[in-house]
């Protein structure tokens, strides 16, 4: 299996640092509001990419913070006067519904910040005891002039940064890409103690003090946006490498693209920010995922529901050839195990090549092609390996929808009524749970294998 490293830019052969054991850590959200489609992008992918790693054997340790304590937190706090940690809790509980909404299930551990206090202010002290920090007047700061390796992971060398960096307002720092650690409290902000007095973490070192808490010092893989490269897990390495002495911090640097509104940056400034709520009112989540992992991780994603509706047909016909099989009998034997199994093959070297979720789809789509083709001559023990790979790919991407099973179920009462009803030749009651599945968003087709049903 190959994956891409950000650091290294290029696809390297993954080999976890113990067996299979695998430590994964993806940069939570700083929840001050609904989560985005962006997030909803970055959040699948791995949730996907874990997924695929535990059906392959790995064992998959899957930690993700939260961050919620921040200047965005604290801002919205004061035009709400509210308490901040209100909001970052109210909005923590939001984004875990989105997730369990979007079948985001493969995370063992949220670690929220302000429950990691400890250990920040522990990892900030060792940094500062090692020369590599510094006290000002409203703070304490990672001095990147001492960390000769920073810029690696953008690519960029110290200088360079130094040419790019903005005007800054803060003259006690020494350098402009200096940041902070803690920061020294003001008026109306949450605090905790400190040795420099009360006040809050930086953002950078939340994530470094989580992780040493949970994996150690070094780990093997790190995911984000793209937008997280710089400065935030440039910041990272800074901190980690520096307060262990070891390198690398982790093996993998993985990094999801830009995901853009009809060609457009997302932003609150540009006022097209769709949430995952708003879409999951008018689209599956498992069309969602579909529509997300139909393009590479590291490419950028353009969203409208425009595209969704184009991408809809595909998508069913997958739920529906599903759904046909589920139904179908058939009597002894099995002629095309080995097509079946071909399929799976390029499911799985679609995955296995940095994980390539738009070459895996089309891999199931022939897949599709060939049962719809071949699925009259098929026998039992056919049918049972397309039953099986059908579940493996939803137990990965997700993408059939086959978990709301009370639902389900209900929906096949309903038709097995149906059923009774034409066969006493009922046609008004047949005609009239059609009408009313219909009206509910869910259509009914009568096939040759019966009643097949599909959410509209
Ligand atoms: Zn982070």
């Amino acid at each position: 299996m190959k994956i891409y490293d950000t650091l290294s830019r290029e696809k390297k052969e993954f080999l976890p640092m113990e067996g299979r054991r695998v430590k994964l850590f993806v940069c939570g959200p700083t929840v001050y509001d609904y989560s985005h489609i962006g997030h909803a992008r970055t959040y699948v992918f791995f949730d996907t990419m874990a997924s695929y790693l535990r059906y392959k054997g790995y064992h998959v340790f899957y930690l993700q913070n939260i961050t919620d304590i921040d200047d965005k937190i604290i801002n919205r706090g004061r035009n709400e006067k509210r308490d901040p940690l209100d909001i970052s809790l109210e909005f923590m509980l939001h984004y875990f519904n989105d997730m369990r909404s979007l079948r985001v299930d493969s995370v063992n551990i949220y670690a929220p910040a302000t429950y990691f206090i400890d250990r920040i202010i522990d990892q900030i002290q060792r940094l500062y005891d090692l020369g590599y920090a510094y006290e000002t007047d409203d703070g304490v700061y990672y001095d990147v002039s001492r960390f000769r390796e920073y810029g690696k992971l953008s690519h960029q060398s110290l200088d360079m940064i130094r040419a790019g960096a903005r005007v800054e307002v803060n003259e006690n720092k020494r350098h402009p890409a200096d940041f902070a650690l803690w920061k020294k409290r003001k008026e109306g902000e949450p605090f905790w103690e400190s040795p420099w007095g009360e006040g809050r973490p930086g953002w950078h070192i939340e994530d470094t003090a989580i992780t040493e808490y949970y994996f150690g010092p070094q780990y093997d893989i790190h995911g984000g946006g793209s937008d997280l490269i710089f400065p935030h897990h440039e910041c990272e390495i800074a901190q980690m490498e520096a307060v262990s002495g070891k390198k690398p911090m982790v093996n993998y640097w993985m990094h999801t693209g830009l995901l853009t509104i009809r060609q457009e940056r997302m932003g609150k400034s540009m006022g097209n920010v769709i949430n995952i709520r708003e879409i999951l009112k008018n689209v599956e989540p498992e069309l969602l995922r579909y529509f997300l992992l139909s393009s590479h991780y590291r490419s950028p994603v353009d969203f409208s529901y425009e595209r969704i509706d184009e991408i809809r047909q595909s998508w069913e016909k997958i739920v529906i050839a599903y759904r046909k099989i589920l139904k179908k009998e058939s009597k002894e034997g099995e002629s095309f195990i080995d097509d079946i199994r071909k399929y799976r093959r390029m499911f799985e070297d679609a995955m296995d090549d940095d994980f390539n979720t738009p070459e895996a789809i089309s891999a199931i789509q022939l897949f599709v092609n060939f049962i719809n083709k071949n699925m009259d001559g098929m026998g039992m023990g056919d049918i049972e390996e397309s039953i099986k790979f059908f579940n493996d790919i939803d137990s990965i991407l997700k993408i059939i929808p086959s978990g709301r099973v009370a639902e389900e179920r209900i929906i096949e009462l309903i038709l097995s009524i149906r059923k009774m009803a034409r066969e006493r030749k009922l046609y008004d009651i047949s005609d009239y749970i059609r009408e009313k599945l219909r009206e509910n968003n869910i259509n009914v087709e009568d096939m040759q294998e019966g009643q097949i049903w599909y959410r509209k």
